[in-house]
């Protein structure tokens, strides 16, 4: 293959150190890379900068398929971005990679065996950020799911599988609860995995399966999962392997992939020289790998596990039953690049497809469906002294036109008219659920009831009613149904 550049950053602390070590090691394999250096961290925050990044190196990163980075010291104070989630959200580097495994006995650890890959989404779900206060009561955070998303993230955990010869992915969702959000991403992973008869494919809900993975972690194999539930098994992952030092992680994109340690910049031990380079030099390994250089990345990890069973090792990994050298960050990389060739003896050592291409994921079709306006939920915030749903009830169905009729009113979910129970606790946010007044009962091919077609000028008419009535409407969902199919969810008790 072609001599490809890199952009790689050193990064604060120990950063330099451990990428001095790390590209060390990439070249005395003969790895056919060139890399260009950008400026990125403390120094360029404390320049003004308060993503951390100067304007020129994203020309830099935008030039160059992927990005090798070190770890970087966030000042402290409020006006600071956070480099990771900039990096993530500019490019979208849509899935977050991160493999933890353990060594023992040459590094302890409670789960001998264990080695688990979290593919985590990394741009939608809850993470979205977009936030409101509604009511003086009522805040709200939007969970966003898309097709796209899921299908790109999905079908990358498969092809990761494949690439690196693993044998099973897992999915977790609590579609159980989230039908529609954690349903979408469930039926995609049910639908991409046929493409995939070679991988084995199963689904947990994600609170028995996060459980299953902090306590028998070695039946997992590649896991993957939406942004909120993978930001939190991929540290759960971490913590109970012991070996955080030693873990990289990839954050992957369709144009560009950046790669890096799991841990941060350690500045108690930076120009010590005792820093363990193993984080980053996985970190590079994952970058072979989707760069296309299985055989790279089998050759230095091979090496690597062998400086670990010859008891070779940095202070932060030492232990008194297989150390046999205490080494420095040099003297590590040194031992590694003498090991070059070699594999591990009691380890398994890593053996990589030699075909595989570089995992490049296509942006997906867009979908086209029939869409249908069937009615609207209108939120209201609205208080009384007893905050009976009847008063509110009666008040909206008066205003509810010709067009429109009050189905239900609901509170946190659940349903509270027509019916209710007196039990149910009430804030001052009411989901109003309006659809069309003639519901006629048309039978689609498929042979289901649809609802009667609602217009958007209904709508405005209903929400100038409420407005005149001086009820305060928040917010409105429209209710559709796509391709006849019913497409919001039902209230508890609906
Ligand atoms: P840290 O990971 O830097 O350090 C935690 C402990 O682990 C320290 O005792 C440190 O000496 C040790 N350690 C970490 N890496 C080591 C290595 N390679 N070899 C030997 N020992 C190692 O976490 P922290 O102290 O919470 O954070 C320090 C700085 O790093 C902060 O500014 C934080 O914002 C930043 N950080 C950056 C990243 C990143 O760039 N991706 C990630 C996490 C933290």
């Amino acid at each position: 293959m072609a001599n490809q550049t890199v952009t790689v950053a050193y990064g604060d602390g120990i950063g330099p150190e451990i990428m001095d070590a790390t590209l060390k090691i990439l070249d005395a394999a003969n790895v056919p890379l060139t890399y260009e250096s950008i400026k990125i961290g403390k120094e360029v925050f404390e320049q003004g900068f308060t993503s951390g990044i100067p304007t020129d190196a994203w020309d830099v990163l935008r030039k160059n398929d992927a990005f090798l980075k070190a770890p970087i010291t966030t000042p402290q104070g409020s006006g600071y971005k956070s480099l990771n989630v900039t990096l993530r959200k500019t490019m979208s580097l849509f899935a977050n990679v991160r493999p933890v495994k353990t060594y023992t006995p040459f590094i302890e650890s409670n789960f001998p065996g264990m080695d688990v890959v979290v593919v985590r989404e990394n741009e939608e779900d809850l993470y979205a950020g977009i936030e409101h206060q509604q009511t003086p009561e009522v805040v709200q955070c939007l969970k966003l799911i898309t097709v796209p998303g899921c299908e790109r993230i999905v079908r990358y955990a498969f092809e990761y599988a494949r690439a690196n010869g693993r044998k099973k992915v897992t999915c977790m969702s609590k579609d159980n609860i989230m039908k529609l959000t954690d349903g979408l991403f469930h039926k995609v992973f049910d639908r991409i995995a046929k493409e995939y008869p070679d991988i084995e494919n199963e689904h947990w809900i994600i609170d028995i399966g996060s459980a299953l993975l902090a306590d028998q972690p070695q039946r997992f194999d590649v896991v993957v999962t939406l942004n909120l539930y993978g930001d939190i098994i991929s540290d759960i992952t971490a913590q109970i392997a012991g070996s955080v030092g030693l873990g990289g992680s990839s954050n992957v994109g369709e144009t560009l992939a950046m790669f890096e340690a799991i841990h941060g910049s350690a500045p108690d031990i930076a120009g010590k020289g005792l820093a363990n380079p193993s984080g980053l030099l996985n970190g590079a390994c994952m970058m072979l790998s989707h760069l296309g250089f299985p055989g790279h990345t089998e050759q230095i990890t091979n090496a690597w596990l062998k400086t670990l069973e010859d008891g070779i090792h940095t202070g932060d990994i030492k232990n008194d039953l297989t150390t046999t050298k205490l080494v420095g960050t040099k003297e590590f990389s040194q031992a590694i690049i003498d090991r070059l060739g070699e594999r591990p003896e009691k380890l398994p050592a890593v053996e990589l497809k030699k075909d595989s291409k570089p995992i490049q994921i296509a942006t997906p079709k867009h979908v086209v469906k029939a869409k249908k306006l069937v009615g609207v939920d209108v939120f209201i915030d609205w208080t009384s002294d007893d905050r009976n749903p009847e008063e509110l009830g009666h008040k909206l169905e008066e205003l509810a036109g010709d067009a429109l009729k009050l189905k239900m009113i609901t509170n946190r979910g659940v349903k509270v008219y027509p019916g209710g129970q007196p039990e149910t606790f009430k804030t001052d946010h009411w989901r109003c659920r309006f659809v069309g007044r003639e519901q006629i009962k048309v039978k689609t091919k498929s042979g289901q009831s649809v609802q009667a077609p609602v217009s958007y000028q209904s709508l405005i008419g209903l929400l100038t009613r409420l407005s005149e009535a001086n009820l305060n409407h928040i917010k409105t969902e429209n209710l559709y149904e796509f391709d006849g199919k019913r497409a919001y969810s039902l209230g508890q008790g609906e």
